[in-house]
């Protein structure tokens, strides 16, 4: 599955806004953006390091620009994102599967990533949705403030009231910096997520299929 480069969903947001506002708009996101660099200072300085020192100079730009990228999410509509998509096919009523989309997150006790795979499927009702949408949905809420239970939610429920097929099936399986580097160094310990709606939690040989297609489908 093609991996959909953050650039491409960046920019767009302002074009409807006019020169005023959007000078304000600029105004404030220079602001708010120094106010995040001074923060990281602090936070270097109570590490009991020197943010002025040569290494450390650029590092508040440098993590202030990374946090912009790693919660861009906020900025996109996932549902937009979808409505784009959205195909009428009366002949194809099987089971459509997306496996393994890598994808990228920020636990929000702890700031630390958490990352692994996803696996999205959906039972179509007359309408499907373009595959790389499907990719673009994980991503959109995975770049941001996440838990793994509420990301795998957001995604079917998503998927759920904008396809509105017959069921939405999500799992995620990922690994936890918070939980490897942090006290008790849990290593090798993935958490599996799962949300099942429609017919994946009403239809026991539906959930089975569903099941059976991931475990088949591993190199
Ligand atoms: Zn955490």
């Amino acid at each position: 599955m093609k991996r959909i480069r953050a650039d491409e969903n960046r920019g767009g947001r302002g074009s409807k806004v006019g020169k005023a506002s959007a000078e304000t708009a600029a105004r404030i996101d220079a602001n708010s953006r120094g106010q995040v660099e001074d923060a990281v200072r602090v936070i270097i300085r109570h590490m009991g390091e020197d943010p002025d020192r040569e290494g450390l100079k650029r590092t508040p730009a440098r993590v202030a620009s990374a946090y912009e990228f790693l919660t861009s999410g906020y900025a996109m509509d996932p549902k937009e994102a979808i409505n784009d998509a959205l195909f009428a096919e009366q002949d194809y009523q099987e089971m459509i599967l997306c496996k393994d989309l890598d994808f990228y997150s920020l636990c929000e006790h702890h700031l630390l990533p958490f990352m692994g795979k996803a696996h999205v499927a959906y039972l179509p009702n007359r309408k499907i949705v373009g595959l790389s949408k499907l990719a673009r949905l994980v991503e959109i809420y995975a770049r941001r403030l996440q838990v793994q239970e509420r990301l795998t939610t957001q995604i079917a429920h998503t998927l759920m009231s904008q396809v509105n097929p017959l069921g939405v099936a999500v799992v995620i399986e990922a690994e936890h910096l918070c939980m490897r580097m942090r006290g008790v160094e849990k290593q090798n310990c993935y958490v599996t997520t799962s949300a099942m709606l429609g017919a994946f939690r009403t239809h026991t040989e539906t959930r089975q299929e569903f099941m059976q297609l991931l475990r088949n489908g591993k190199p």
